[in-house]
């Protein structure tokens, strides 16, 4: 995927700015010319990309930053902050209530994916409990009543339409009082994404959403159309109020750049992307674990929620206290390592972070692993409790590390390498826990 290139240039970016030797306003405009570069590459569009660098110079006057603080984390985290601040205007003040009937209408162009997205997304409210129905008021497209009505059967999802009735304000308000009669919660309704004018197209769309009052407008963005996204959504806000963007093919190569224009053009939310043709390809959408993730940095929940899998719910406590402060030491990879031991099988245990799953864990080998995860036990289990409670690996001198490759029948090789690993996690882990330090701040903020 083209947006993993561009997490990848950001990161190299960053990566550069980290390793010059001397931290000036040199090293800092090229850092932020090659992220702008990286930007514009992926379809994001020029104006966002100038706004972001203005915002990010103005957070970090090199002049104002006081002697002692890390300037270049400080760039970091204004970074992350911009780019989340670009993909998260907010949640959409809509929410589904038991017994009272909502109204979601879609919106979007023809080939977006908007009437695959509807089934997807009553499908996923379904599976949650939720009551959804379905009505097709797209009558310009012949077939897209058959593409509803297949797609609705599938999932087991009622839905309304017409063969005959060319009229779409009328087919979207009966099919909506017929639901309101059903008592279903969740009322979608699929609009036509193509006229022979783009103004009918529009009016029309207009029209259906006076009639039918929809609590939520979602418009549907191929994740391809790269920089005419701007355009075409903010064409959709000015004729219906849309309230949510929905990216579709986001499994494609699409550059995914334009995404961000799009929330930018509607100053809406990303509240799901489309991973692929099927039904269940389909992903909540959180704007902060992605950019984490965009930036390499790994996602800090998604990592709490594997930990409170793996450790025994009167340990979890402990380790979110320690995480959090950035103390990860020899003696929490130790628990860590037994605790995955005894859950047997892990499958993608971790994947949430970068490099730990490859290392400790490479995919395919469960065997190796296991091997691998024993002679770690036995490694750790030579050392004393001064080691496995520092957060300073440095404290492991030469004679240490002899000894416990001694005391563990090990050689000095694995027990450096096992050290190494520590050392690269710790590093990582620290990374996230400053980001999140930051995500917490912002939310304190808002
Ligand atoms: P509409 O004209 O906007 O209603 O678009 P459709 O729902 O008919 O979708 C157009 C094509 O895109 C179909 O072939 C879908 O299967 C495909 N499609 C929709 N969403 C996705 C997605 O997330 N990933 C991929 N790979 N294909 C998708």
């Amino acid at each position: 995927m083209v947006l993993a290139q561009l997490g990848g240039s950001i990161s190299l970016a960053l990566r550069q700015m980290n390793d010059a030797t001397i931290f000036d306003q040199k090293v800092l405009n090229e850092c932020l010319n090659n992220i702008a570069r990286a930007l514009l590459q992926a379809d994001v569009q020029f104006k966002l990309v100038s706004d972001m660098l203005t915002n990010i110079k103005q957070i970090v006057n090199l002049d104002d930053i006081a002697a002692g603080h890390n300037k270049r984390k400080i760039i970091q985290q204004a970074i992350f902050k911009e780019l989340c601040k670009i993909l998260d205007p907010g949640k959409p003040s809509f929410t589904l209530m038991k017994g009272k009937p909502s109204v979601v209408m879609f919106v979007g162009l023809q080939g977006s994916g908007k009437t695959t997205t509807c089934t997807k997304y009553a499908y996923y409210h379904h599976k949650k409990g939720w009551k959804p129905a379905l009505v097709c008021a797209d009558t310009f497209r012949a077939g897209a009543f058959d593409q509803l009505k297949q797609n609705a059967t599938k999932a087991k999802i009622p839905f309304y339409g017409s063969y005959t009735e060319s009229d779409p304000v009328r087919i979207a308000v009966e099919g909506v009082e017929r639901f309101k009669k059903e008592n279903c919660d969740l009322i979608i309704v699929d609009t036509s994404g193509r006229h022979k004018q783009e103004a009918a197209l529009f009016e029309e769309m207009r029209q259906v959403s006076e009639a039918t009052k929809p609590d939520l407008v979602i418009f549907v963005m191929d994740s391809s159309i790269g920089q005419a996204a701007f355009d075409q959504a903010q064409a959709f806000k000015q004729s219906v109020s849309v309230g949510a963007v929905i990216v579709t093919k986001m499994d494609g190569h699409a550059k995914g750049g334009g995404a961000l224009s799009a929330v930018a053009a509607t100053k809406s939310p990303v509240i799901f992307i489309g991973t692929g043709e099927h039904m269940n390809e389909f992903e909540v959408f959180d704007a902060k674990p992605f950019v984490s993730r965009l930036l390499g940095m790994g996602d800090w929940s998604g990592f709490m929620d594997k930990i409170n899998e793996a450790v025994p719910i009167d340990q979890q406590p402990k380790y979110h206290e320690k995480l959090k402060e950035g103390k990860f030491t020899l003696r929490i990879m130790f628990e860590f390592v037994q605790n995955i031991l005894q859950m047997g099988p892990i499958g993608q245990f971790l994947s949430n972070i970068p490099g730990f799953n490859e290392e400790l864990m490479p995919k395919g080998n469960e065997k190796e692993t296991q091997a691998k995860r024993q002679r770690y036990m036995t490694m750790m289990d030579s050392m004393t409790n001064e080691e496995l409670d520092s957060c300073d690996p440095k404290i492991i001198n030469e004679s240490r590390i002899m000894r416990i490759a001694r005391g563990s029948g090990r050689n000095l090789r694995e027990v450096m390498e096992m050290l190494e690993e520590y050392k690269r996690i710790a590093k990582m882990l620290s990374n996230i826990s400053a980001l999140t330090g930051l995500t917490r701040n912002l939310s304190a903020q808002a």
